[in-house]
């Protein structure tokens, strides 16, 4: 046995803390290129998978894709003694309702729940999209293979289940494909609706949209850049919480932005490798994705995808023009890339779903004083928390301090005005919470 194992048994709860856990290197030995190509080669195959295309035939359009979706969820399943819950989500949008819906349509998502041991009705979910389109976002009769946009999230999301179904976890995962995502984020608003309908308690969402590119429309090539893109603060916070952030701050430090650090910090850790870029906004420019239906509903939720886009290989019919060779085909997705961005969902997925809850309420203080107070709500069964801060121009959460099994603490020394704050839970374990921006103030 390593020296540092031997102390760890007998500093058990201190030697966790900042240190690595082997199962999440064993995670991400486990994703397979291979696979991801295999399944984003049969959805490329359904020939189109448009949210108005065929429902009925087993071999083209959005039935048979959306139906193998659910029998590869069902076959992971299958494997793991039963431990997903396979489902349809549906609704059905009327043409009103836009005019990308040229005719009312069923749009139907398929989802994979992988319960928690101790906190079941708490999840952490990775989506990735079902459906494609072409040059116009109504041809739902040509070939639209989607190879990037989706199928290359879809996929990811189904390896990601293959590889963590080996594994149990105290909160749940949940493995969705979404559909109608290019008509207007119809599938991401239904599935939403029935989420709080049956009230549940979401960590957040990694939406996954177009991970398989290295080859830029600016002629930048890479394989480890990667952006995760997160709104700035929740659009359902209230006018008296924006007024609070004149006086107290918060402007880049919404429940998104916090899963956006909580990502890129894993990712330095365990995969130094890839350069992940936190992009500070909801999405690109004016354009959109299925994370922003749980934003507008007050879920934190980010966009994982890759740095460099090329636009002639989106929403475009398949030709040659001016010696280019338009569209969203196979050959132009990279599976190696392909797989780090899933493992990159995967070690996170498995970091929050073995995480104890986020304490709820983080109350701060100190001023006109020389040191910083802290006041949290205790989490049931973990090991302690983490106090963190940062340059107030600072992205990410540069300083920590581990504090224990508290409830409140005082940074000595350190000034309140200087820095923004953060306070985690540790757990048993050695996993960690998402950071919890203040939320009061202490009296
Ligand atoms: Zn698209």
């Amino acid at each position: 046995m390593h020296k540092f194992a031997i102390a760890c048994i007998f500093l058990f709860s201190f030697c966790l803390i900042g240190q690595t856990d082997q199962r999440i290197y064993d995670i991400m030995s486990k994703v397979s290129a291979e696979r991801i190509k295999k399944d984003v080669t049969t959805m490329v195959n359904f020939g189109t998978r448009h949210t108005l295309s065929d429902t009925i035939s087993y071999t083209r359009g959005i039935g048979a894709a959306r139906r193998w979706v659910k029998s590869e969820f069902d076959r992971i399943s299958n494997n793991c003694n039963n431990c997903l819950e396979v489902s349809y989500q549906r609704d059905l949008v009327k043409k009103e309702e836009s005019t990308r819906i040229p005719k009312d349509v069923w749009v139907v998502n398929v989802m994979a729940i992988q319960r928690g041991t101790t906190y079941p009705d708490r999840y952490i979910i990775m989506s990735g999209d079902i459906d494609s389109r072409v040059s116009d976002a109504n041809n739902y009769i040509s070939d639209s293979p989607g190879a990037n946009d989706n199928a290359s999230g879809m996929a990811g999301t189904i390896e990601a289940a293959r590889v963590l179904s080996n594994y149990k976890f105290e909160n749940s995962i949940i493995y969705l494909g979404l559909s109608g995502e290019e008509q207007g984020l119809f599938g991401g608003q239904g599935l939403v609706k029935s989420a709080k309908e049956k009230g549940w308690d979401i960590i957040g969402i990694f939406n996954n949209d177009m991970i398989g590119n290295i080859k830029g429309g600016d002629g930048i090539i890479s394989n480890t850049d990667f952006r995760i893109f997160s709104e700035p603060v929740p659009p359902t916070e209230t006018e008296r919480e924006r007024n609070m952030r004149r006086f107290y701050g918060g402007e880049v430090d919404g429940i998104s932005r916090q899963l956006a650090r909580y990502v890129y910090m894993n990712v330095k850790t365990y995969m130094p490798e890839m350069n992940p870029m936190m992009i500070y906004r909801l999405d690109r420019f004016g354009r959109g994705g299925h994370h922003r239906p749980f934003n507008d509903a007050g879920y934190a939720g980010i966009r994982i995808m890759e740095a460099h886009e090329n636009y002639t290989q989106q929403h475009q019919d398949i030709r040659v023009e001016n010696g280019i060779a338009y569209g969203d085909v196979l050959e132009h997705v990279n599976f190696d890339y392909a797989k780090k961005l899933t493992s990159v969902n995967a070690i996170n997925l498995a970091s929050l779903a073995w995480a104890p809850p986020a304490p709820k309420e983080v109350s701060i203080g100190g001023i006109v004083e020389p040191s910083a107070k802290f006041q949290w709500s205790k989490v049931p069964g973990v090991t302690g928390y983490k106090i963190y801060w940062r340059d107030t121009t600072s992205s990410t959460w540069d300083h920590s301090r581990f504090v224990g099994d508290v409830s409140e603490y005082t940074l000595e020394g350190v000034v309140l005005d200087n820095f923004f704050f953060g306070v985690s839970a540790v757990g048993k374990n050695g996993f960690e919470s998402v950071v919890v921006f203040p939320n009061a103030i202490l009296k």
